[in-house]
């Protein structure tokens, strides 16, 4: 049986759900729940009742309300594409069901930026004792970056050394500010304080500090800042031969200027303020009035080039490859109605489930992309829809 519940139901789920529902064969039955049950219903209306056979308001933060759900729908996983804040009530509430858990982004505290996985590696031994599994971030980055990295590893290198995770986003939208996924998620995550690991330690940087003009396949060159992203800490750990890792991101001038701009005047806060008697985190606000990322797919044109610079030694000989995929926004609109951040995130998130529900990566415990066998992952990324590359023995394009 492989009936899936998911939940959420934004930019991301709605790829997962279409995704899914393409494919009868891995994915029985598709249940969708989410905090606003109209978007469930909206979404199930387009996909087809056929495939998407049931669509339930759920508060994603109320642990006995997902528990009465998933004891009603029995799904054999749940796929979390809500937000990164209700990784732990939708954990709790499948280690007291008996049912396996996926996600894409890993837990965040409400009340301060953290991006780290320790809460969630603390669930390892329940769920091993339970038989359940959970696979954490199973979307690009972190994901498909995890996946890269681990196949460099397997196919190319005896021993990696060094690692640079590039993310473009060539495409134009067309607004004038709009974030490509939830705006509160990525605004935390690109104001918050840079890191990279270097030497067996964590080093410190500025916001958006650093800078490195990269030019990417199928994009140009794009300028690309240091910022810290969660995959650089389950890397680090799980490929301990690793001198350096660090994570780069491209941001245009207008993006960053709007950001200054917010942040100069205290909107990228999450320290909630008084306003007329309501207790309001402005970042929140700030949400409610962006454009919402999954609209943003209708006349977006331009490339994503998200990809890993990876170092190391094979036979003795120092080497460097770059494995990236391309992904075209218009492509995805016209595939699923979709953009290109939310249609990377979503594939990867479809084929996680498939290879835990088909028993490929399926073992109990807490874990992370690269602690899998990639080449069924690097496989089927091919087959629905993110091609990827490699640039073997390159002249690496950042210094030592
Ligand atoms: P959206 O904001 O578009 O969608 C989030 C959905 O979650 C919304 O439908 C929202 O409901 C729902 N939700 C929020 N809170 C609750 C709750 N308490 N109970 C039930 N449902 C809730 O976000 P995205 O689709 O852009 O992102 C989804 C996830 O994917 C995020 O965790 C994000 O960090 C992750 N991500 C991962 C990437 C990767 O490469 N690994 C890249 C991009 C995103 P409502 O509609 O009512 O607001």
């Amino acid at each position: 049986m492989s009936r899936v519940l998911i939940i959420g139901a934004g930019g991301v789920s709605s790829v997962v759900v279409k995704k899914c529902a393409m494919l009868p064969e891995h994915f029985s039955e598709i249940h969708l729940a989410s905090r606003t049950v109209s978007k469930c219903i909206a979404l199930q209306e387009e996909v087809g009742k056929d495939r998407v056979v049931g669509a339930y308001a759920v508060d994603a933060d109320n642990v006995p309300e997902l528990v009465e759900l998933i004891n009603q729908v029995k799904p054999s996983l749940v796929i979390n594409v809500a937000l990164p804040y209700q990784d732990l009530t939708i954990m709790d509430a499948c280690l007291e069901t008996g049912v396996h858990y996926l996600d894409t982004a890993n837990y965040e505290p409400k009340e301060e930026a953290k991006f780290e996985y320790s809460w969630q590696w603390a669930y390892h031994d329940r769920f091993k004792e339970a038989g359940l599994m959970a696979l954490l971030g199973s979307g690009f980055d972190p994901g498909v970056t995890n996946v890269f990295t681990a196949y460099a590893a397997k196919h190319y290198f005896d021993e990696i050394l060094y690692l640079d995770i590039v993310d473009c986003n060539g495409g134009d939208h067309g607004q004038a500010f709009a974030t490509n996924f939830n705006p509160e998620i990525n605004i935390r995550e690109i104001t918050q304080r840079g890191k990279y690991w270097e030497d067996g330690q964590w080093h410190e940087t500025d916001p958006i500090s650093i800078r490195k003009d990269l030019d990417y396949p199928g994009v140009g060159v794009r300028a690309s800042y240091l910022l810290f992203h969660e995959e650089l800490e389950s890397l680090v750990k799980h490929f301990p031969t690793l001198k350096r890792a660090r994570f780069w991101m491209t941001f245009g001038d207008a993006y960053l200027n709007h950001l200054k701009v917010l942040e100069g005047i205290g909107m990228t806060s999450i320290e909630p303020i008084d306003f007329n008697g309501q207790k309001i985190a402005p970042l929140e606000f700030l949400k409610a009035v962006l454009p919402n990322p999954g609209s943003l797919a209708e006349g977006y044109e331009g490339k994503t080039c998200i990809g890993t610079y990876i170092t190391g030694i094979k036979d003795g000989e120092e080497k460097t490859i770059f494995i990236y995929n391309n992904c075209d926004h218009a492509a995805c609109n016209a595939e699923v109605g979709a953009q290109a951040v939310s249609y990377t995130t979503g594939v990867p998130a479809m084929i996680g489930a498939m290879l835990m529900l088909n028993g490929t990566w399926m073992k109990p415990g807490v874990w992370n992309m690269e602690q899998f066998d990639p080449d069924p992952m690097m496989e089927r990324l091919n087959q629905y829809g993110l091609p990827w590359h490699v640039l073997d023995n390159i002249e690496s394009p950042f210094s030592k």
